[in-house]
């Protein structure tokens, strides 16, 4: 009987992140569908816990572990993931397109003889055979796809499928690799602390910030510093995820002052990011067309204005508060405590 192989490594707590558990959904119903074996495939430094909180799967695990598996590198990983794809012969590889992954797992399907295809939003079955879900352009469009040549290694966005819940006592089958001639040694991790990191995909809500927090304002004067404090008070009590306008995060490049924790991978937008989160609120942003299309995925929004003819008010927020950002934001931070 043919497999579908289940990919996971382990994150620095030796869990699996959300991610992982997403995709083993995917795999494991397409197993089914397939009428195929799931087997699942574990590398880490130690995968003893990430096995017990899949065991429930039913799946036979493989893992591979040790120092020299604990972090991304690509030549342990890619021979940890070959040594198991081997192991249970597996026709369909499928995994989450982590960085970590998707710098190694194409490397597998050249050194399988196989094909890749990669940020795929779902797998299913249809006629019989295995279909991939992907989104194009920018996500406004989606293709399906299937491929005749095995294995197929398929990597699935997060966010694509329920997490797996199923904990129990996991028999592991360990398999062992050798990496002691692998060259490239990891010298350590730098992680930004989570108050750093402002982009969090997770969060519940998406506060947007766009260009008027650098503008003048009613006295005459610009308070960059102000816009800075008050926004990252508001994302430090919240936990929420930061987004900006696109002539927000341009504005570095032009010279002016900026509020500094921004990047490029903070812009919403029409070429910026479309990300998913159950509220979005905007601040200091007109909201135009260009930059609402990066909305598509956020449920309920609201947006402050002092502009009541703003683009937010052209039918593309649920409430608009038409009202100074820099006043409304400090209340909002008071309340919040
Ligand atoms: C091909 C193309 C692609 C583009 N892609 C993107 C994209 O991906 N993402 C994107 O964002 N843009 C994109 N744009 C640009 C987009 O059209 C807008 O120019 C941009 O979104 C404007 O940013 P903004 O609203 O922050 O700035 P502004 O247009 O300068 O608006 C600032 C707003 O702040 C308000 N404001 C000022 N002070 C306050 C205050 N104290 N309280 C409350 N409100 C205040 C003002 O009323 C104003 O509405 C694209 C444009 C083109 C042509």
């Amino acid at each position: 009987m043919s497999t579908v192989l289940f990919l996971a490594h382990t994150e620095c707590d030796g869990t699996l992140h959300k991610s992982a558990l997403e995709t083993l959904t995917a795999a494991k119903g397409l197993a089914e569908k397939l009428g195929h074996t799931l087997a699942v495939g574990i590398i880490g430094a130690d995968v003893a816990a990430a096995a017990d909180c899949v065991a429930g799967c039913g799946a036979k695990i493989f893992g591979v572990s040790g120092p020299g598996f604990a972090d991304a590198r690509y030549a342990s990983d890619l021979a940890a993931a070959e040594a198991m794809a081997r192991a249970c012969g597996a026709q369909i590889i499928v995994a989450p397109a982590t960085s970590r992954f998707s710098r190694a797992l194409p490397g597998l399907a050249v050194r399988l003889e196989g094909r890749v295809d990669t940020h795929l939003c779902g797998l299913d079955v249809v006629g019989g055979q295995p279909v991939a879900r992907r989104w194009f352009y920018r996500q406004r469009m989606e293709g399906t796809l299937t491929r005749s040549e095995r294995p197929w290694v398929l990597t699935l966005d997060s966010g694509c499928a329920e997490p797996f819940s199923g904990a129990g006592k996991a028999e592991v089958e360990a398999l062992s690799v050798d990496v002691s001639s692998v060259r490239t040694t990891v010298a350590g991790l730098e992680c930004p602390s989570a108050d750093q990191q402002t982009i969090r995909p997770d969060a519940r809500v998406l506060l947007v910030a766009g260009a008027g927090w650098t503008k003048k304002q009613a006295d005459g004067a610009i308070h960059v510093d102000v816009a800075e404090e008050t926004i990252l008070t508001f994302l430090n009590a919240t936990k929420s995820s930061l987004g900006s306008s696109k002539s927000l995060v341009d504005i570095s490049g032009e010279g002016n002052a900026v509020i500094s924790y921004l990047t490029h991978m903070h812009q919403v937008g029409q070429t910026g990011a479309s990300p998913r989160h159950a509220k979005g609120l905007s601040t200091c942003c007109h909201g135009e067309e260009p930059h609402v299309v990066g909305w598509r995925f956020i449920a309920e929004r609201r947006a402050i204005n002092t502009d009541a003819g703003c683009g937010w008010a052209q039918g593309k927020c649920d409430v608009l508060y038409v009202g100074d950002a820099f006043a409304i934001m400090k209340k909002v931070n008071e309340l919040l405590g």
